[in-house]
């Protein structure tokens, strides 16, 4: 289930990335609320660099330049949602691949190899 868990996150936020792009953000806004959704039933973790892609304060999609500002500040990457207000600040050189998650939480994860 955890398996079919990590492919409906991996599907949904590439559906969220597609949405964003055609400009239908709503459905973007939407794919990330149905990819938090299945992580949180199934207590799968999305992965870092599609957390990346939504806000941490509203959860909708962060769209670089019209629904977020990115900018550097004393060494980090600051991203600000233009719809809550909310940042986010990640310290440079700190590289988000898909599958890799440096936080503890995820080595308790029994890991299965692909
Ligand atoms: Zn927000």
């Amino acid at each position: 289930m955890v398996q079919i868990a990590r492919e409906r996150i991996d599907i949904l936020m590439r559906e969220a990335d597609l949405a964003a792009i055609a400009g239908r953000m709503e459905h973007a806004d939407r794919y990330v609320d149905l990819a938090r959704r299945v992580g949180m039933r199934y207590n799968v973790r999305v992965p870092t660099a599609f957390r990346r892609r939504f806000c941490r304060g509203c959860y909708r999609y962060l769209q670089p330049g019209v629904t977020s500002r990115t900018r550097l500040s004393r060494g980090r990457v600051v991203t600000t949602c233009l719809r809550c207000g909310h940042m986010s600040r990640i310290p440079l050189g700190q590289r988000a691949m898909p599958g890799e998650d440096p936080s503890p939480a995820a080595a308790t994860e029994p890991t299965d190899e692909e």
